[in-house]
């Protein structure tokens, strides 16, 4: 099936009632390996939601089950209030429909921490890459949309080098206009900033914000509390696969009920 025989969701504007990503009692395994253990997110449109905790608490690959590029074996996942279809259970379980992931995955963009260009690529190149060849749009629209988002987070001089000659930072922002020019219905983060400098994180932290001023719905996972203080309506704080506490950042940053955030926040304060 091609990707231009599905129906377009750029055509048609959900409800803003209707959360972008919804999960729910999700369960993940790496074979014995319990990761998560009944997890619930609901992202509305426009909403920002910031994950924290420790190294291995499970929030990349809560992340990475969202756009599906991780099996779960239990609990939902709905875009947009379409719940992904599912064969087989437990160990067993995966998306009955191809076409179903791949129109999932490509309205949810994920910017990585170690930014994933492709390095024989121009910066102009990798940013028009996705929506030419697996969304099939006209390369000139496709161009004259990626240069303005590269003027957008900054680096729009950049657009003929290759990534090797950047900063990490402006690698980051390049990888940001890639995610953007998909023009995907939320953005998904994971540990933006950890491979930058301090100086270069700021770059990036900017562009973030502009995006949550502008009403993207976005899920990012951070290890910033800054960021996650400044940027998030929602925070949730992951601890050994499940959510330990969440609420608004006040609430998290300035008042923690639970004594396993507390130590964590302890050990990372804002800032
Ligand atoms: P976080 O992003 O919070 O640091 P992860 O989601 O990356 O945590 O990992 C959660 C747990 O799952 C860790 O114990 C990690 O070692 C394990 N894990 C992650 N990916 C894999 C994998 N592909 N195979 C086996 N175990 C994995
Ligand atoms: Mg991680």
């Amino acid at each position: 099936m091609t990707q231009s025989s599905q129906p377009s969701l750029a055509a048609t504007k959900p409800a803003d009632d209707v959360p972008v990503i919804e999960i729910r009692g999700l369960h993940k395994a790496y074979g014995s390996l319990e990761v998560l253990k009944g997890v619930d997110v609901r992202a509305m449109p426009g909403q920002v939601i910031s994950l924290i905790g420790s190294s291995g608490s499970g929030k990349s690959t809560l992340l990475r089950c969202c756009n599906l590029l991780e099996d779960s074996q239990q609990g939902d996942i709905l875009f947009e209030g379409e719940a992904v279809r599912w064969r087989g259970t437990g160990l067993h379980r995966q998306p009955a429909s191809h076409a179903q992931v791949q129109r999932i995955r490509t309205n949810l963009s994920m910017v990585f921490q170690n930014f994933n260009l492709w390095s024989h690529m121009t910066v102009l190149q990798n940013v028009i890459e996705a929506p030419v060849t697996v969304l099939r749009q006209d390369r000139r629209t496709v161009e004259a949309r990626a240069r303005a988002l590269l003027d957008k987070v900054g680096i729009g001089d950049k657009a003929d080098v290759y990534p090797a000659q950047m900063s990490g930072g402006q690698q980051q922002r390049a990888a940001i206009a890639r995610a953007l020019c998909m023009e995907p219905r939320a953005l998904l983060f994971d540990e933006p900033t950890s491979a930058l400098d301090p100086e270069l994180e700021q770059e990036v932290v900017r562009v973030i914000k502009a995006l949550a001023d502008e009403g993207r719905t976005m899920l990012i996972v951070t290890h910033d509390m800054r960021l996650a203080a400044d940027v998030s309506d929602h925070v949730i704080f992951l601890h050994r696969g499940l959510i330990e506490e969440e609420g608004p950042p006040e609430m998290l940053f300035g008042a923690p009920r639970s004594e396993r955030l507390r130590q964590f926040l302890s050990h990372s304060q804002p800032g």
